[in-house]
């Protein structure tokens, strides 16, 4: 992939961290190959430990997965494929979750200027309980031809997802807080959850709160999303509003996301595709997974490398304009890349 001869920063020593890497399945591992690839010219203080899940694998993998990222704090994901139709077999995703109790999750939209999109300079945080609500993974065919699933919301979860909203929005400097809902129909449940962040709303009487259903919230996040600025919403709206918001933005090729708990955390791309259609074209869009790797470093407070990696993204995408696929653009994915590393190579803060 590397044609430059330009020598390799030396890492710092001593102050290297160990990460767990999950490259999954479909686009994953090249996605995973460019993160290693620019973090080498970038000289970012990062040792991966790789650990490979194969879809079809039902064995003790995910374990060893879940006991490394104990270990390492940290890790860079893909998205692992649940192949099985066994209604025994759960998405190992959601087990990761909720093993590490990563309780929240964090998509943050904000447009990328000169990539063709649907709407235009959004900034919008989009934060979703990350670990109960329809994920519950608790279905049964009660009798022949009927299916219960259970919704768990907890007033645990709720108020924990309520105080890191208002906490980020009041750390960032962000006016308004909307909790996005069904209450109406489902009274109990996502009425806790309302209830829950209308309480907390009140201890932070300088951040805007409302609300609004899930649907009319779709709706206006397509005719009108610069009303929104933090959101804060169950697990399957999160889903479905992240993927929404991706979308008006650029598709599933550039956001990250973040999976946060209180000792944990796990960056990935913000749609957590496979991508398996479009695996091993040298097509698949680079920067969601770069985003994440920075997002990662920014965790990690690498803030120097994050800044030099992605600036060069920036770059690239907004001023060079080296667009795949996705974007409309005809760039392969290792022209991105490149291009992101020539860009690392020129700037005067390189480290
Ligand atoms: P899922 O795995 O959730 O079913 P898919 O893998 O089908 O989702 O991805 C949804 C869409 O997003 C597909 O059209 C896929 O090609 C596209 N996509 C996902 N990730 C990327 C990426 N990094 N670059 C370009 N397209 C992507
Ligand atoms: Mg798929």
């Amino acid at each position: 992939l590397i044609k430059k001869t330009t020598p390799i920063p030396v890492a710092l020593y001593g102050g290297r961290h160990a990460v767990t890497m999950l490259p999954g399945g479909g686009i994953g591992p090249e996605l995973m190959s460019y993160v290693r690839e620019v973090f080498k010219y970038a000289g970012a203080p990062v040792d991966f430990e790789v650990i490979d899940i194969d879809p079809s694998d039902e064995s003790k993998q995910i374990e060893y997965a879940i006991t490394s990222i104990k270990r390492n704090g940290v890790a860079l994901k893909g998205n692992i494929e649940t192949k099985s139709e066994n209604t025994e077999v759960i998405s190992r995703n959601v087990a990761i979750r909720n093993e590490l109790d990563l309780y929240i999750n964090v998509v943050h939209c904000k447009s990328f200027p000169g990539v063709p999109a649907r709407q235009k300079d959004l900034d919008l945080m989009i934060i979703r309980q990350n670990t109960e609500g329809e994920y519950a993974m608790l279905e049964h065919e009660s009798v022949d031809g009927v299916v219960e699933s259970m919704k768990v919301v907890t007033e645990t979860n709720s108020e924990r997802v309520a105080r890191y909203a208002f906490d980020f929005a009041t750390r960032n400097g962000r006016k308004k807080v909307t909790t996005i809902h069904k209450a109406n129909i489902m009274k109990l449940s996502d009425g806790l959850f309302l209830d829950t962040s209308r309480r907390i709303a009140l201890e932070y009487p300088d951040i805007e709160h409302n609300d609004m259903i899930i649907d009319n919230c779709c709706m206006q996040l397509v005719s009108n999303p610069h009303q929104f600025d933090v959101m804060m919403m169950t697990n399957l709206y999160g889903s479905i509003v992240s993927n929404v918001a991706c979308g008006l933005i650029g598709g599933a090729g550039l956001l990250s996301g973040r999976n946060y708990g209180d000792h944990y955390a796990i960056f990935e791309p913000g749609t957590r595709n496979t991508g398996t259609a479009i695996a091993g074209k040298n097509i698949a869009n680079p920067i969601a997974m770069l985003s994440a790797s920075v997002d990662m470093l920014e965790h990690l407070g690498h803030l120097q490398h994050a800044n030099l990696i992605r600036g060069a993204m920036l770059k690239t995408i907004s001023d060079d304009r080296i667009h795949t696929l996705d974007l409309g653009g005809t760039a392969k994915s290792t022209d991105v890349v490149q291009r992101v590393i020539d860009h690392i190579l020129e700037s005067d803060i390189r480290p």
